[in-house]
């Protein structure tokens, strides 16, 4: 079978391998698709936490091809989604209730190798995380299943009333899950891009109001604006992953404000904080890294509502052989996402 390993910025290969055989527990899945993410562009320009050679991609939903012993919720030829990890539920995070924080997932269970036509799933992954897909239900709608689980956990983590008013900042593929979500959470949004394009699909996803960052001087400021008394707003999503836009999303919050710091940045970086908005005005700024089983659920009863639609959200098709070109393409913007198909 062919899949694709990373060796180093800029290069990555499809190499042929053996099939993998499950162990107890676990699952084989003939991917259908896999789609394109964010994180495989940053990976490609700039590696990534695993020691290369490493395989790729973490967002595919496929056909279970074979089944480990003691696996007796899934069976062969059943149409299937797994989410790229799962928490152990054993250590301090996990009996504290912070799942995304588990040390064990941290370090072992999150699964790579979605670029493949065969994928092995880990027993604790196929315990909590994998669902039967309905037949009304798409293979690339299941795929969202993993960036979805992530903006609706961060949805969930966002402090802000029906009625208020919640920007996002960075339209991209998540950026664009969180505008529909706090959309349908009640909220009044204003949707933040450099690209007219995805400000246009912001506005599909719920947006009542755009800003083009690259046609404003300031955007906090142009942000306030759109509020009342220019106050700023009840909650601000930074989706985007650079500092400057995390300092942007500080500066447009109304008192007592919320922060939602979603977008992961390069190692080491620091941003400043205004005193006097953290303690005379108090604003929170919260963190939020990936998603928790229970979020993960919920994301896959929303995909199965429609909440979302994979129509809007995956473009182009290639072979798993054009990896580079899906990705860079989805890079450039172009598109919101790309699939690999596999025949
Ligand atoms: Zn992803
Ligand atoms: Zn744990």
């Amino acid at each position: 079978m062919k899949r694709v390993l990373f060796y180093k910025p800029g290069d990555i290969r499809v190499e042929e391998t053996e099939v993998p055989v499950p162990g107890p527990g676990e699952l084989v899945i003939r991917n259908v698709v896999s789609l394109t993410c964010g994180t495989d562009v940053k990976t490609y320009k700039r590696g990534y936490r695993f020691e290369p050679p490493f395989a790729m991609g973490h967002e595919a939903s496929g056909v279970v091809h074979a089944v480990g012993v003691g696996v007796t919720r899934f069976k062969v030829g059943e149409r299937v989604v797994a989410h790229n990890s799962a928490p152990c539920n054993n250590c301090y995070f996990c009996k504290k209730g912070v799942q995304s924080m588990c040390v064990d997932q941290l370090q072992n269970q999150v699964l790579n190798g979605g670029y493949a036509e065969f994928q092995k799933i880990p027993a604790i992954i196929v315990d909590q995380n994998t669902f039967a897909i309905p037949d009304d239900m798409s293979h690339k709608q299941a795929a969202l299943l993993e960036p979805f689980a992530c903006a609706v956990y961060g949805t969930a983590m966002t402090h802000f009333d029906l009625g208020d008013t919640v920007c996002v900042n960075g339209c991209g593929p998540i950026g664009l899950m969180f505008i529909r979500m706090c959309y349908l959470r009640g909220a009044r949004v204003i949707a933040c891009d450099m690209s007219d394009t995805r400000l246009a699909m912001a506005r599909k996803m719920g947006a009542l109001e755009t800003v083009n960052v690259a046609q404003v001087g300031d955007q906090a400021k142009a942000v306030r604006e759109l509020t009342e008394d220019c106050r700023g707003v009840d909650a601000a999503i930074e989706a985007v992953g650079l500092p400057e836009v995390w300092n942007v999303a500080f500066n447009m919050v109304r008192p007592g404000g919320f922060v939602l710091c979603f977008g992961g940045t390069a190692k080491g970086l620091t941003v400043p904080v205004d005193t006097t908005k953290l303690h005379y005005e108090q604003i929170t700024i919260k963190g939020v890294f990936h998603t928790t089983p229970a979020h993960v659920n919920a994301a896959f009863e929303l995909l199965k509502m429609g909440a979302i639609s994979a129509d809007d959200f995956v473009q182009n098709e290639y072979p798993i052989d054009d990896i580079e070109k899906a990705i860079l393409e989805h890079a450039s913007g172009s598109v919101i996402k790309n699939c690999i198909v596999y025949n």
